[in-house]
């Protein structure tokens, strides 16, 4: 029995999926720099790592979200991951009045949007990017300040963030 060409290899990340709510047959569509997973009975949307970044932008990035200061609650979800059917976690994403409930693989670390949540969830992702430039700014006045003990005379560069600080 020979090896036949490596033709019938499968890219596991790029079969298609059922939808999780409806089990609808999904169709890749392109967005933004991602092709992702779209269920056109339900209008949920599935994004494989790194794709909410790539499909969306900065603001729907976990990394603008998916922070202790966001985090509402934690539970089991009532569906399996799309891609892996692994478990997926309920989670609630909260900033002040806005809450959008995600679900997301632990196995994964795909995400499952419902329609309308990537609205949502991008519009909580701007609001915290005030609060994030706001802590990198803090994190540069500290790391100014603490070489600024180190060193003396006092730098014309902390002087002036402390200034522009205040500013803000
Ligand atoms: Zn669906
Ligand atoms: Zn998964």
């Amino acid at each position: 029995m020979g090896s036949s060409f490596a033709v019938g290899k499968i890219d596991t990340t790029r079969k298609t999926i059922k939808c999780p709510r409806d089990h609808a047959t999904m169709k890749e569509i392109e967005v933004g720099e991602a092709h992702i997973d779209e269920c056109g009975t339900c209008g949920g949307r599935f994004f494989d790592q790194g794709e909410m970044f790539a499909a969306l932008g900065m603001h729907a990035d976990p990394s603008y979200w998916d922070r202790p200061d966001c985090l509402g609650a934690l539970a089991d979800a009532p569906i399996h991951c799309p891609r892996c059917d692994g478990h997926m976690l309920l989670q609630t994403v909260l900033h002040d009045k806005d809450k959008v409930e995600i679900d997301r693989c632990g196995h994964c670390n795909g995400i499952w949007l419902d329609k309308g949540e990537a609205d949502r969830i991008m519009a909580i992702g701007k609001k915290m990017e005030t609060a994030i430039d706001a802590e990198l700014l803090q994190a540069r006045a500290d790391l100014a300040k603490l070489s600024d003990e180190d060193l003396s005379p006092p730098s014309l560069i902390a002087r002036f963030l402390a200034l522009f600080g205040k500013k803000k």
